[in-house]
């Protein structure tokens, strides 16, 4: 797609993703792919880029499979400068196993490579980034990407229980900076003790930030904001329609940021239809392996496919 005819990016400025570049294996109950192209901020950036440009701070080992880079330098909008290579080092890799409902993921293994060095810098060129977006990883790391970018207007953290186990005290700074989180349910009743995603969305604004995503799966997200809260239901896709789910929360967090960054607004009405573009990224990405189902994706099917979401969710 290209940019032509969406609005021109408004008063907060170009859009920045850090996270992991990854080499996964995913096994489905039906199908598995093997080392195929993936990583949060991947997902997010093809996603993302679909609506917005998008510039990409990530590191590589130099067993990086030259198909991998050919497939993110061809995604039309990714600034791919921020991608650094490290030499002797070793590509994040990660495998899954989804059960029989494709809702419970288990984690097979996390290598975490050049990821648990030094974290990647980002160039001087992307310092003017407005809305930064800072994928899964440590949040120690997460809060050193930040403070990189300080002309960010909006900063919005993902996170995992992961990082609640082994650094909560670290999140809970990281969370005193940022001005949203996106995690899904479970991760924030573990985060707060609440079951409740809104009570535990509220406790979480209590922490710092202006709003916090909480996404139920195929049950939809609530954004809890400052300024109100707001539902979206997730797409309702039958079940041949879910090949791999893999990403589904990468690529909703690309197109909710990405929708940011077209508009040129950060006010709770901007965040809530976000939430709609964030939704319709993660139908595409659920469709097929890897990036495929997002990246192939023609405009003509992102506009069918927002028109159908929102015939679905009128009230
Ligand atoms: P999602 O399905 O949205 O949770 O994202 C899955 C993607 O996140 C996969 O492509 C993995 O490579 C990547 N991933 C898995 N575990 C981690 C981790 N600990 N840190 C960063 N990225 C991860």
């Amino acid at each position: 797609m290209t940019h032509s005819n969406a609005p021109s990016a408004g008063s907060v400025g170009p859009l920045l993703v850090t996270g992991t570049i990854g080499i996964d294996t995913v096994e489905t109950p039906s199908a598995r792919a093997d080392r195929v192209l993936g990583g949060s901020a991947a997902y997010f950036a093809a996603a993302a880029s679909r609506l917005a440009p998008v510039r990409l701070v990530g590191v590589v080992g130099d067993d990086w499979p030259a198909q991998h880079r050919a497939l993110l330098e061809g995604l039309h909008g990714v600034d791919l400068r921020g991608l650094e290579t490290r030499a002797g080092g070793k590509t994040f890799a990660w495998g899954g196993k989804y059960l029989l409902n494709m809702n419970e993921r288990e984690t097979l293994f996390t290598e975490l490579g050049v990821v648990a060095d030094a974290p990647p810098q980002v160039p001087a060129a992307f310092a003017d980034s407005g809305l930064l977006f800072l994928g899964n990883t440590h949040p120690a790391v997460q809060a050193g990407l930040l403070a990189q970018v300080p002309r960010a207007k909006l900063a919005v953290a993902d996170t995992m229980d992961l990082w609640i186990n082994v650094a909560h005290d670290e999140l809970v700074h990281l969370l005193s900076k940022v001005d949203g989180i996106v995690l899904n349910d479970s991760e924030a009743a573990h985060l707060t003790g609440v079951r409740n995603a809104v009570s535990a969305g509220r406790r979480i604004l209590g922490y710092g930030p202006t709003f916090a995503v909480v996404k139920k799966g195929e049950h939809g997200a609530v954004l809890v904001h400052r300024d109100g809260v707001a539902v979206v239901p997730a797409f309702p896709a039958e079940e041949s329609m879910v090949v791999d789910p893999t990403g589904a929360g990468d690529t909703f967090a690309g197109g909710f940021m990405a929708h940011l960054a077209r508009t040129g607004r950060t006010d709770f009405e901007a965040l809530q239809q976000a939430l709609s573009w964030g939704t319709v990224m993660a139908s595409f990405t659920i469709s097929a392996f890897s990036l495929e189902g997002v990246a192939r994706a023609t405009e003509a099917d992102l506009a069918r496919r927002y028109a159908e979401f929102a015939r679905h969710a009128r009230v």
